[in-house]
């Protein structure tokens, strides 16, 4: 094989696992594959030997070891999904001590592991769900107020409001399609594909994600989202941003060419809508319908698919330089 899907994840990313204990131990003594941490593989005098994937050492003989199950999602990826897919689906979004309960984890545990794995608290999260809900419905409410209501807010504020904050506008500018705004945009290649992250003065906008090759498409979604704004290509304005958005997705798995752009969003999506005990990657693969798939969906769990971050402030958007509207853009 000349390049193993485990291969191409980088080192030493926070939240991710060293390379060290995503390889897989099999001991000969026993004609068992373990995870490296098992202490079923770490008595002394067993001679072990490292293989990249489970497949290999399924290929040398040797059987899934019944403790450590590394043919199967650890319980804490599949507490991790469904606590994902709750998040992103219940309304309103139930508390800490709830959710941890539900997925079966101690709350600090739970707390802890959420943060690791998504790079913001549970809390945090669940705010960002809210955001984008309440933008999503923004534009169709009769008014403002009620928006917020259907996206779960329990009472409503239109002034320095966190879910209202991170519009990058106020909520009146976005419902009159981005009227007398300047907005900046950009291009960047993460492992989810092609991104457009669009900002104004006050903060990121928006953030598209399409296939390679759809940069025409991602920038009119943007001029039909923002139609009374006046658009800006700007690398140089997002810079901060675009590498705040490289640097959480560096730990993320680039899907084989084969594979959907959003292969790691269903997987996890599915995952996290399943009950009962972990499944099997095999299990995960067949119910996805993607059979030969196993090491890709293994590789897929290791990591949530990446959040996008919608920090208030976070994108330092310099006034300058000519401003370019929709109209003579097309031209451009
Ligand atoms: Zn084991």
């Amino acid at each position: 094989m000349a390049s193993s899907p485990r291969s191409r994840l980088p080192q030493g990313i926070p939240g991710s696992p060293p390379q060290d204990e995503r390889s897989y131990v099999g001991v000969p003594a026993t004609g068992h594959v373990c995870r490296p941490n098992c202490p079923a593989a770490q008595r002394d005098g067993l001679g072990v030997r490292r293989y990249r994937t489970l497949r290999e050492a399924q290929m040398a003989g040797l059987r899934p070891c019944g403790r450590c199950t590394p043919d199967r999602v650890t319980r804490q990826q599949f507490a991790l999904a469904q606590a994902k897919v709750t998040l992103d689906e219940q309304l309103p979004a139930p508390d800490l001590g709830s959710l941890a309960r539900a997925v079966g984890m101690d709350r600090s545990h739970f707390q802890r592991v959420f943060r690791a794995a998504f790079g913001m608290s549970p809390k945090h999260y669940a705010l960002q769900v809210r955001a984008a809900r309440f933008k999503a419905i923004l534009r169709t409410s009769p008014s403002v107020t009620q928006a917020l209501y259907d996206a779960g807010h329990n009472t409503p504020r239109t002034v320095y409001d966190p879910v209202t904050d991170r519009l990058g506008m106020t909520p009146l500018e976005y419902r009159s399609g981005g009227a007398g705004l300047v907005i900046r945009y950009t291009f960047a290649d993460l492992p989810g594909g092609r991104v457009l992250v669009a900002a104004t003065e006050r903060g990121v906008c928006a953030l598209y994600v399409g296939e390679r090759g759809t940069e025409e498409q991602l920038l009119t979604q943007l001029r039909e989202e923002f139609f009374q704004a006046w658009l800006m290509s700007s690398a140089s304005a997002l810079a901060s941003h675009v590498a705040a958005l490289h640097s959480q997705a560096a730990n993320r798995p680039r899907p084989a060419a084969q594979l959907p752009r959003d292969f790691h969003e269903r997987v996890w999506a599915f995952l996290g809508h399943l009950t009962g005990s972990a499944p099997t990657y095999a299990d995960l693969a067949a119910q996805l319908g993607l059979p030969s798939e196993e090491e890709a969906i293994a590789e897929a769990c290791e990591v949530p698919p990446m959040t996008f971050p919608w920090p208030r402030q976070a994108v330092q958007v310099r006034v300058s330089g000519p401003t370019v509207g929709p109209a003579m853009m097309r031209g451009a």
